[in-house]
C-alpha cells in the first residue's frame, strides 16, 4: 500500500514538473494582466504574447480581470508578489496604478504598457502600441467616404459622434484624430451633429460599453431625429458600433428606403466585419495584435537582456509624469471593398470566419 502511495506520489510530482507553468522556462517569468475577456481582439493580444513569450524562452502568467478595477490590481500585485521578471499591462483605468508599480520598481520588475498609456506613474519603462491619433483620423476618414458614396445629394450630412472610455487614455486620441478630419467640415456646415453632444466629457462611453452606446443611440434618436435622417456615426469600437447599430435598426434603419448611416469601428473584430459584409457597418480599423505582440515581447527580451528596445516615438505619449518611449505600430482601415486583402490574405481570419 505505501509502495503505491509512494509511486503514485512521484509520478505526480514527475507529472507536476512537466506540465508545471507553462512549460517553466529558462529566461524568466512574464506577467501579462489583460483588461476582459469580453472582446475577441484581448483573447487574441494575449493568446499571441503567451505563444511568443514562450518562443523566446519565457514563462507566462495571463491574467484578464473582467473589466473590474480592483480585480486588476490585485492580479497585478499578486504577480509582484509571486517575483514576476516583468509586468505587460493593459490597464482598465490607466490611472490607478501608481501605488502597485512603485511595489513593481521596487522589486526590479519591468512595466511595458501595453496598447493603453498607464498614467501618473514614473515607473512605465516602455509602451507597445499603435498610432492612436491616426486610428482616429482613419474612422474620420471612412465615415466621411461612406458619407459622399451612400448619401451623395444629402449634404449637409447630420453625423452623431461617439468616444471611448474616459479612463482611457487612447480614447482621447482615437477622438481628437477623428475632429481633426470632421472639425472643418463642421465649421464648413458639410457635417452638422444634430444632437450639439460634443467633447469627451458628452459623448465618452465608460468601459467602452456596447449597452451604454445603444442606449445613448435610443436617446439620440428619439429626441433629435424625429422626421430627420441620421447619416452617419463616429463609432470608436467595434463593440460601440454593434449596439449603435441595434438601435438604428430598431427605428427602421436599414429597411425600406431608410438607408442604413455610416458607422465607423475599430478592432475588426468578427462580428463587425459579418456587418461590414451585410452592408450594416461600414468599417472598421485593423490593429494586427500579433505585431503588438511581437514588439512587446521583443522590448521585454531587449530589458531583461540588458540591452536597449526598439522604440520610434519619444515625444507623444506622457502619462502626466513623464514621456513614455513608445512604439507605434500603423493601423489599417478596412471595408468591404478591402476586407480580404487585410484581413484573409494576412492570415488573421479564415474566409470561413467571417462569411
Ligand atoms: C484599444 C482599442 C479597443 C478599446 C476597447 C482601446 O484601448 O486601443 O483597440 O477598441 O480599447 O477595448
Amino acid at each position: 500500500m505505501k509502495l503505491l502511495t509512494l509511486a503514485l506520489a512521484t509520478t505526480a510530482i514527475v507529472a507536476a514538473s512537466f506540465t508545471g507553468p507553462a512549460g517553466a522556462q529558462e529566461k524568466g517569468t512574464v506577467g501579462i494582466a489583460m483588461p476582459t475577456k469580453s472582446s475577441a481582439r484581448w483573447i487574441s493580444d494575449g493568446q499571441s504574447m503567451v505563444k511568443q513569450f514562450e518562443d523566446a524562452g519565457y514563462s507566462t502568467d495571463l491574467q484578464y480581470a473582467e473589466d473590474d478595477i480592483p480585480n486588476q490590481l490585485a492580479q497585478i500585485e499578486n504577480m509582484i508578489t509571486k517575483g514576476v521578471d516583468a509586468l505587460v499591462i493593459a490597464a482598465i483605468d490607466g490611472t490607478t496604478l501608481s501605488n502597485a508599480l512603485a511595489n513593481a520598481d521596487a522589486a526590479g520588475i519591468e512595466v511595458i504598457a501595453y496598447d493603453r498609456l498607464i498614467r501618473d506613474s514614473a515607473h512605465v519603462d516602455y509602451y507597445a502600441t499603435f498610432d492612436n491619433f491616426k486610428v482616429g483620423v482613419q474612422q474620420a476618414n471612412t465615415l466621411v467616404d461612406g458619407l459622399k458614396e451612400r448619401f451623395p445629394d444629402a449634404e449637409p450630412w447630420n453625423v452623431e459622434l461617439f468616444g471611448g472610455s474616459p479612463d482611457d487614455n487612447n480614447a482621447y486620441f482615437f477622438y481628437d484624430g477623428a475632429m481633426s478630419v470632421l472639425q472643418p467640415l463642421i465649421d464648413e456646415g458639410k457635417i452638422v451633429i444634430a444632437s450639439g453632444q460634443m467633447g469627451m466629457d458628452t459623448v465618452g462611453t465608460l468601459r467602452w460599453d456596447g449597452s451604454v452606446a445603444q442606449a445613448r443611440m435610443d436617446n439620440l434618436l428619439s429626441a433629435n431625429y424625429t422626421g430627420k435622417t441620421v447619416h452617419g456615426v463616429l463609432s470608436p469600437y467595434d463593440g460601440l458600433s454593434i449596439g449603435i447599430i441595434s438601435s438604428l435598426k430598431g427605428v427602421g434603419y436599414g429597411s425600406g428606403d431608410m438607408k442604413m448611416p455610416i458607422v465607423s469601428g475599430q478592432d475588426a473584430e468578427i462580428p463587425s466585419v459579418k456587418a461590414i459584409l451585410r452592408g450594416e457597418q461600414y468599417s472598421t480599423i485593423f490593429k494586427d495584435t500579433r505585431e503588438l505582440a511581437r514588439v512587446t515581447v521583443g522590448m521585454v527580451d531587449a530589458v531583461l537582456g540588458g540591452g536597449e528596445p526598439e522604440i520610434n516615438d519619444t515625444e507623444t505619449y506622457d502619462n502626466g509624469v513623464k514621456v513614455v518611449p513608445s512604439y507605434l505600430l500603423e493601423p489599417l482601415p478596412v471595408t468591404a471593398a478591402n476586407w480580404e486583402e487585410r484581413l484573409v490574405d494576412t492570415g488573421y481570419y479564415t474566409k470561413d470566419q467571417v462569411q
